[in-house]
Order: structure tokens, then sequence, then C-alpha cells
């Protein structure tokens, strides 16, 4: 069976072509006719699946066939990665058409994504929250009446990051009139509740299926105590059992310390969390993906959506506590067809969480041990530092700095006084025009005022 045979206009199975996409996966073959005959769907899909095409596609054909210029379509997801890597998908599947996507997530200027509400943008790509942000400006740009199509991707996942408030939000400022597709990985009672209310006499795909991970991907445990982790995965590396690979942590703080510990051993390594900016979550990525960086640490919040070519390992660090979001994190290597490996390290801690896993998707996972590693030894360091030990530093630290500005302070004002001069803070008086044409504040200003200039 392939794209030819799902009734999309030709442009669009080009598209498919052009992605070396030889076949529908079975997602693709059961959402694409049901979605392209304008009914509601309510799919279970996990990431790997080709779910993003499996909606993309239906969506782009219905807006080629009769065109207008207005935005037709929103599809809402949980993280601003994933949001970025289906408009990615659409810049690239619509590529033989003149629709256009943009995609809104925060953590970036308003400015260029107002300009895209503006423009009528055909399909916008957007998380809940900066969509709200948008929807509540004073300048009222963001027009939703003639939206035809809903789409929420991984809905379960907004529904954890707490964002159930604003889809309805949403739901509430868009026409009731439209086709709704609702992509969810797992169907928890709240879900089957939220999808009832949304969608009407939708077509199910999947539902009773249970998550397991893609077939590819080879599974694997490495037992080792809590504090030989970083060793073991260091020594991993070195040996290279482990080629490039996104090693997920619990916390921000872990994927901290991990990110130091490869750095100290020359390890080419970038981090990825929800303390970064956008900007530096960007260049983490972008350096992974051009093979810069070797590893990429990274907690849970960039588990999905983050679509690397040829990927192959991904470590779980810690085992995750929920066994859908060990399936998610694996999901990042042998998606679709390719293959892969999914590590985790296991302590014996965390023995309990793993039952849990392996139950989960049906089998136990083979443990495997590192020859030559010294299973028993020292740390070095210790690998956490508790929290209140941390916070205690901090105090220390910034305590420290208060004693250094006062000492600082008193030795200035100690030498002025000793020059019989002002204290250095005051200007003469009259000084307006005088002090600005000192060359360090003239230079300052005129970089300032040229800037105001340049945008009038
Ligand atoms: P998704 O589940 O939408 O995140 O897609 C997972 C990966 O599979 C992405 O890298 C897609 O580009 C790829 N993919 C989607 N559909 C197909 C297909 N029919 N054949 C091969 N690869 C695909």
């Amino acid at each position: 069976m392939s794209f030819d045979t799902l009734g999309l206009a030709a442009p669009l199975v080009r598209a498919t072509v052009d992605l070396g996409w030889t076949k529908p996966t079975p997602i693709q073959l059961d959402a694409i006719p049901a979605a392209r005959d304008g009914r509601d769907l309510l799919a279970c899909a996990m990431t790997g699946s080709g779910k993003t095409g499996a909606f993309l596609l239906p969506l782009l054909h219905r807006l080629m066939d009769h065109p207008t210029r207005a935005t037709r379509a929103l599809v809402l997801t949980p993280t601003r990665e994933l949001a970025a890597q289906v408009h990615a998908d659409l810049v690239a599947l619509a590529k033989h058409t003149k629709l256009s996507g943009a995609a809104i997530f925060g953590g970036v200027g308003m400015g260029p994504q107002e300009a895209a509400f503006r423009k009528h943008t055909d399909v916008i790509i957007a998380t809940p929250g900066r969509l709200l942000d948008h929807m509540g400006q004073p300048g009222k740009y963001v027009d939703f009446s003639a939206l035809e199509v809903l789409i929420l991707d991984e809905a379960d996942r907004m529904l954890d990051m707490g964002f159930l408030p604003a889809i309805k939000q949403v739901l509430r400022q868009i026409p009731t009139k439209r086709q709704t597709l609702f992509f969810s990985a797992t169907l928890p009672p709240p879900i089957v509740e939220l999808s009832k209310s949304m969608l009407k006499d939708p077509v199910r795909f999947n539902v009773e299926r249970v998550s397991k991970p893609a077939a590819g991907i080879e599974q694997a445990l490495w037992p080792v105590k809590e504090s030989l982790k970083a060793d073991l995965f260091l020594a991993l590396l070195r040996a290279d059992v482990i080629g490039n690979v996104i090693c997920f942590t619990r916390t921000k703080h872990r994927a901290n310390r991990l990110s130091d510990v490869l750095t100290r051993a020359g390890m080419p390594n970038a981090k990825i969390h929800g303390n970064r900016s956008q900007a530096q979550r960007t260049e983490a990525l972008a350096g992974f993906k051009s093979g810069k960086v070797r590893v990429l640490v990274a907690t849970d919040i960039v588990a999905r959506g983050i679509d690397v070519e040829a990927l192959e390992h991904v470590v779980n660090f810690d085992v995750p506590h929920l066994p859908e979001d060990y399936i998610h994190r694996v999901g990042r290597t042998a998606r679709a067809e390719a293959t892969g490996e999914a590590f985790t390290l296991v302590s014996p801690e965390e023995e309990n969480d793993l039952r849990a896993i392996e139950k989960s998707i049906g089998r136990k996972l083979p443990r495997r041990t590192l020859e030559g590693f010294d299973y028993n030894h020292r740390p070095v360091e210790r690998f956490e530092v508790p929290i209140a030990e941390r916070i205690a530093a901090i105090r220390a630290k910034k305590a420290e700095d208060r004693a250094r500005a006062k000492a600082k302070l008193e030795r200035k004002a100690a030498a002025e006084s000793q020059r019989g001069g002002k204290p250095s803070g005051s200007r003469p008086s009259g000084s307006g025009p005088v002090a600005g044409s000192r060359p360090s504040s003239s230079s300052a200003k005129g970089r300032r005022f040229g800037g105001r200039r340049g945008r009038s």
C-alpha cells in the first residue's frame, strides 16, 4: 500500500516521495482516509508512529481544496520542541503547495509571531500558553473566525503539564463547527472526558493497544550503584558501547551535574532543560544534530518532540517514574523503521519503578555489565549535592558577595576621603550635555539613539 492509494492531492504525494516515505505507517493508513472524509478522529498513537504525517497530510489536502486567505487550522502541542517539529514536518509536506504554517511558542519574541497571525497564516501550530498570550493582546489580531480544523497533539501530555484550563479557554474562542483530530499516547479518564466534550462521532484508532516502544529498539539495563552512575556512563562512552546519545536525567540539577562531569572529562556535551532559554535549547539541539556534541543531556521536557535522524542511543540515566515516560524517551531512537539501542542505568533503589515498566511493556529487559569497570570503586566526587547543602552553599556565596561589595565600597570611600574629593557617583552641577560628550558615555548613548532612529 503506497501513498498514491490514499486519495491525497498529487503535490502531497510528491512531498512524501521527497521525504523517502515509501509506504504509509499503520496510523497513517487508518487516519488519512477518515480525516480526508472530514471525520473527527480519536487516535491513540505514540511518538515514532508517524502520527504527525497522519494528521498533517489530510489537513493539507483539505486546505488545498479551496484556498482562502485566512487561518483555517490550529494545532495545539504541549512543548516548544514539538511545535517546532510539527512545523518542520508541515514545511516539508507542504513544499509543493502554497500553504503556509507558523510555530507559536514562548521564550522567543512576540513580534514575528504577531506578524504570522496578521498575515493569516494557514496553519498555526502553538503551545497553549503563548497562544493565549497572543489572543489576549489589545490589538485583537488573532482571528480564528474561519477556523475549520483543530488538532490536539499529545493531549495527555498537555493535561499532565496543566494545560487543561488553557485548552478550554481556547475552545471557547474558536468556532464549534469544525473538524477535530485528537491524538494522545494514552487515554486515561480525564483525556476520555475531554475528548468526549470536543469530538463529534469520532473514528477511533488503536484505542485498545498497549503502548510499546517501536519495534526496532533494542533495550537493555545497566545495573549500578547510584553513586557510580556518572562513572559508568562515561566508561560506556569511552568504550564506544554508546555512540551519539540523548541522556535523560530525573531533575535539572542532575542534568547540570552530569554535564559538568562530562565537560571535566573532555566529553563534548550540551544540555537542554526547562531552566534554559529558548536560544540555549535551540543551540544545544543544533550542536547535537550537527554532530558537534556527542551527548545531549536532557530532562523529560524534551523527551517528546525531538526528532534526530539516525540517533543511535537513548540512555535513561535515571529510571523514569512512569512507564509512559519510559516509552516516550525510548521512542527518541529507532523512529519509523530505523534501529537503535535504549539503555537504562538502574540503581538498587529504582528496581520498583523498573518492575512497573517491565510489566507495562510485557517483558523482562536484559541486564548487562561493562567488562573492566570496577563496580565497587569509591567515586572521586559525590554526584548529587543534597538540596539543603546546595541552599547553604548559595547562602554562603551570597553572604561572601555582600561582604566583598561592602569592603569595596569602604575602600573606595576611604581613598576618596584621602584625596579630599567628592564621592565618585556625584556629578558636577550643570553637567548634563558635558557628561554626554565624554567618549565612553557618548558612544553608549549613540548606540542607543541610533537604535531608536533605526526602528522609527
Ligand atoms: P512522528 O511519530 O510523527 O513523530 O514520526 C516519527 C518519524 O517517522 C519522523 O522522523 C517522520 O519523518 C518519520 N515518518 C513518518 N511517516 C513515515 C513514513 N510513512 N515512512 C517513513 N518514515 C516516516
